[in-house]
């Protein structure tokens, strides 16, 4: 792949809430204190990077404010400069680097298509939800974006090694597109239909305890998203997206038509409306 083909991506990371600053003084996986000589985590991992040929690929994610499109932050550089700082070396180079080594087959496969997504065994799903969820934390943590992912959430990763923390839905969807990398923080919930039960006060709610990030890789696509109320479930986009987890349990499904359009940002907007929120007891 010529890198030049990948020109000028804009990451648009849509938000309503001001940038939040967050001391990093500890570790936010395994919360120990951070020592002189902390790791700097690539928040896609170098592998990837070569893998895909985008290491030195400039970007400028851009933090977009959704009220009124107005820039609040913006950064410029290559994808390789793109680490999280504040990751004790513990972590980094021990459980995190286990995940990527387990998942590098796998994703590799599925990155280039060789691999479809229904021939993943249960374990294969699990650990590629694991290293989606682990990969939008990290990603979220170093990013010019507002911190809304709960340091609880980076604690469960660090102390269960088999659940991610409730109501968390990681999906996959696999589609060739121009590109080859994509992100968006952010990404909308749509609570139409629902109106009654999602009042002004719920969905302000949602927006600010809930979260949902999209990544492409090659032609795999993630949505990883946590739903921050009990009384809901997730509805998910049915016969497109692919639950990774939880792998059982109640969802509810919608039928939508695909309509994906070339730009890779769009495709992974149309995902992220594909995973949206259903009050229980109600459909
Ligand atoms: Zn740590």
């Amino acid at each position: 792949m010529d890198s030049h083909e990948w020109r000028s991506p804009v990451f648009h990371q849509y938000s309503n809430l001001a940038l939040n600053g967050m001391k990093k003084k500890r570790c936010p996986f395994c919360t120990k204190p951070l020592i002189k000589k902390n790791s700097r985590e690539h928040i896609i991992p170098k592998w990837i990077l070569e893998y895909l040929q985008i290491a030195d690929v400039k970007i400028s994610p851009t933090h977009t404010s959704s009220k009124d499109n107005s820039i609040v932050s913006k950064r410029e550089h290559v994808l390789t400069n793109l680490v999280s700082g504040g990751i004790c070396v513990d972590c980094n180079n021990g459980w995190m680097s286990s995940l990527e080594t387990e998942n590098m087959g796998t994703l590799k496969g599925l990155m280039s298509g060789s691999l479809c997504l229904a021939d993943l065994n249960l374990n294969q799903k699990y650990i590629l939800a694991r290293w989606a969820f682990k990969t939008a934390l990290v990603l979220n943590y170093g990013s010019n974006f507002h911190k809304n992912i709960p340091l609880e959430h980076f604690q469960h990763l660090f102390e269960h090694q088999d659940s991610l923390p409730a109501r968390v839905c990681v999906t996959a969807y696999q589609h060739q597109s121009k590109g080859s990398f994509d992100w968006i923080q952010g990404l909308p919930w749509v609570c139409e239909g629902n109106k009654r039960q999602f009042n002004k006060e719920k969905t302000s709610q949602l927006l600010a305890k809930g979260w949902k990030i999209g990544f492409q890789f090659g032609e795999l696509f993630l949505i990883t998203a946590y739903n921050p109320f009990p009384d809901c479930l997730f509805l998910l986009w049915r016969s497109v997206l692919m639950p990774l987890y939880p792998s059982s349990g109640t969802v509810g499904w919608f039928e939508k038509e695909q309509s994906f359009q070339e730009e890779n940002w769009k495709i992974l907007t149309e995902l992220g409306m594909g995973v949206q929120l259903l009050h229980k007891g109600e459909n």
